[in-house]
């Protein structure tokens, strides 16, 4: 209930409580009053009517006693006085007139007992006293006494006066007075009313506003009017008024501030609409997430792995099915699918394989903008989705890594969906700017430590590569139950080429022979530039006799090549040695040894030629 019916209740309540009880009071007061007057005037009317009657008597013209009543009659509010004559008096006397004879039980108790009777009765509507007073004989003090006359005993009942006085008059007065009450209390009530609402208005318009403004801070408004709208007082509730004014102004004006540097931070400037304090806290919660993505993407080792874990987050925390992620090659200038719907390595899905080859075609990549075709639909042709999701439009943010496009993020998202992926853009371009120094960072140490695995000359992998992957390799082959062929090459008669034509023609040579090696073989398989014109070439999953059988044709592809030269063409041949892991040796540099052994008998056979390891060659207990 509010404060205000609360008071007006308050006030109603004990003006009219006021009115019920004084009009009690009053009503029983005047009855009280009216009932005692009228048997002070009835006893003094029986009083002076006996001495009437006596003054009659003595006179003996007690006959002339009607004209005597009837004069006695005219006292103002006697309505009737009517005299009873008693039995004893009747018995000496005569039963008189008529109308002296007792007319009902009341004169009848009366004269019976000798007890006066007062009473209110109704009579036809007009409230009327009534009163039936005893005349006792009595002698004493009084002359003549009563019994001059009567032949009776003392205190005997002669008779009795019965008088009616009407009392209209005070219930009219009654009446009256319990109007002006009713008036002046009523007046009292409203006034009650009228100052205490005036009292508790400031209270109201407080309470009224301070509600207002917690709903408001409940959906995250903190601005207050409250001093504006209420009547500020310099008592207990202005001060309160004020002191939440100023908190409101302090709250709102921090929260302001948390949330303008916030948006700040994600580079997003959030409406005005909504729930400001629930806005703010989404957008701290999704900077801690943020904060909490960058330090894991910065612990994990190689940038596979970051990739890996954005298209994770991309798809289990933003909860969008459908994305690509591109790596852009500047210097090839093409694109590399590194994931599309979570799928690592999938192909090229929702756009033209076209900026696979060239990276340019995606318009993303081009521009360095976001190319958000739910706005702008057909903005980039390569975006390609199939005929029965035209629905389906795309947001590609580019991912810039030292001023220049690194990533592409693609989100395929439903047009007719915005509620699923509009407010999630902030977030997840936040996540993309986070991500994109540690994929750089990332990107450069997996350059920089591929650069180390390879032999910048050849192109092709180099010793230490295989010193690090060659436990991979046998955990592989071990899993899978395959067999690896280890071949080990070398050029035969190299040297007479450095000699002959200097050391640039030695190195084309090495350079075309690391071409011929590479496509004589599948891309599972390795070539390692072991040593200065030394090869490994690894098989995995062969087969014996298959090994021998690459390795021929690794020898007779040497023997075709020729090699221009200035003023010459250059042939070579190539010796190689062959061995098999495990059923060769029990461990991997085991195997490579008896490679080498074998080409070694390769060698001093005539070169030329594949000689597979055989126990015969490696004599027992000779070191390796
Ligand atoms: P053989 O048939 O016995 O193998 O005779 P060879 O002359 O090839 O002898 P060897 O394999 O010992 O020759 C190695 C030579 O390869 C020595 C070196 O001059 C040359 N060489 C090694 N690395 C390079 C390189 O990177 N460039 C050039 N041009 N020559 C190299
Ligand atoms: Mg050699
Ligand atoms: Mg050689």
């Amino acid at each position: 209930m509010k404060l205000k019916t609360k008071t007006s209740l308050f006030a109603i309540t004990i003006a009219s409580s006021m009115l019920v009880i004084l009009i009690t009071v009053s009503l029983y007061s005047f009855r009280q009053f009216s009932i005692s007057t009228a048997q002070e005037r009835s006893v003094t009317a029986a009083e002076v009517a006996l001495v009437g009657l006596t003054e009659l008597m003595v006179n003996g013209v007690i006959q002339n006693r009607e004209a005597f009543l009837k004069r006695l009659a005219t006292i103002q509010d006697l309505k009737s006085v009517r005299i009873i004559r008693g039995p004893l008096v009747a018995k000496q006397y005569g039963t008189g007139f008529d109308f002296e004879r007792p007319m009902d039980t009341i004169d009848e108790k009366v004269l019976a007992t000798g007890i006066p009777y007062f009473g209110i009765i109704d009579e036809w509507g007009e409230p009327t006293f009534r009163s039936t007073i005893p005349f006792k004989s009595n002698t004493k003090n009084v002359t003549p006494t009563c019994r001059t006359c009567h032949d009776v005993s003392e205190e005997s009942v002669l008779g009795a006066i019965t008088m009616t006085f009407s009392i209209a008059s005070q219930k009219n007065d009654v009446f009256f007075t319990v109007f002006i009450m009713t008036v002046v209390i009523s007046l009292f009530g409203v006034l009650i009313v009228f100052f205490m609402r005036r009292l508790t208005q400031p209270m109201v318009i407080t309470a009224t506003n301070v509600q207002k403004m917690v709903g408001n801070g409940l959906n995250g408004d903190f601005s207050s009017d409250i001093e504006k709208c209420t009547n500020v007082s310099n008592d207990e509730i202005g001060e309160i008024a004020q002191d939440i004014h100023k908190l409101m102004l302090y709250l709102d004006k921090g929260l302001d501030n948390i949330r303008s540097s916030v948006a700040q931070l994600i580079q997003f400037n959030p409406t005005k609409e909504g729930n400001m304090l629930a806005n703010t806290m989404d957008m701290v919660d999704a900077l801690i997430e943020t904060s909490q993505f960058k330090d894991a993407i910065e612990e994990d080792e190689t940038k596979r792995e970051v990739y890996c874990r954005l298209a994770r987050t991309i798809r289990e925390d933003f909860y969008i099915r459908r994305f690509s992620i591109y790596e852009i090659d500047a210097k090839k200038n093409k694109a590399v699918t590194i994931s599309v719907d979570g799928e690592e390595g999938a192909e090229c899905r929702w756009c033209s394989p076209q900026i696979l080859i060239r990276s340019e075609a995606c318009r993303a990549r081009r521009t360095g903008h976001t190319i958000d075709s739910t706005h702008n639909p057909l903005i980039c042709p390569s975006f390609q989705p199939g005929d029965d999701e035209e629905r389906l439009q795309h947001i590609c943010i580019p991912v810039i890594q030292s001023g220049v496009v690194g990533s592409v993020v693609q989100l395929v998202v439903d047009q007719s969906k915005p509620e699923t992926y509009e407010p999630l853009l902030p977030y997840v371009k936040l996540y993309l700017r986070e991500a994109a120094p540690v994929i750089e960072a990332k990107r450069l140490m997996d350059t920089l430590r591929e650069s180390t695995l390879i032999d910048a000359m050849t192109g092709l992998h180099n010793r230490r590569f295989l010193e690090e992957y060659v436990e991979t390799l046998i955990a592989n082959a071990e899993r899978n139950q395959k067999q690896i062929s280890i071949m080990m090459l070398d050029l035969d008669y190299f040297k007479k080429v450095n000699d002959t034509y200097g050391h640039d023609v030695g190195d084309t040579v090495l350079k075309e022979l690391a071409k011929v090696l590479k496509n004589s073989v599948r891309t599972n398989d390795m070539v390692i530039r072991y040593g200065g014109e030394e090869f490994v070439i690894i098989l995995v999953d062969s087969v014996q006799p298959s090994g021998d059988a690459v390795a021929e044709k690794i020898r007779a592809a040497v023997e075709q090549m020729k090699i221009q030269v200035t003023g010459a063409v250059l042939k070579k041949t190539i010796s190689i040695g062959i061995a098999d892991y495990p059923t060769d040796g029990d461990s991997f540099w085991q195997v490579i040894k008896f490679a080498d052994v074998a080409l070694y008998e390769a060698k001093e056979n005539g070169r030329n030629r594949v000689v597979h390891f055989s126990p015969e060659m490696w004599e027992d207990g000779e070191e390796f």
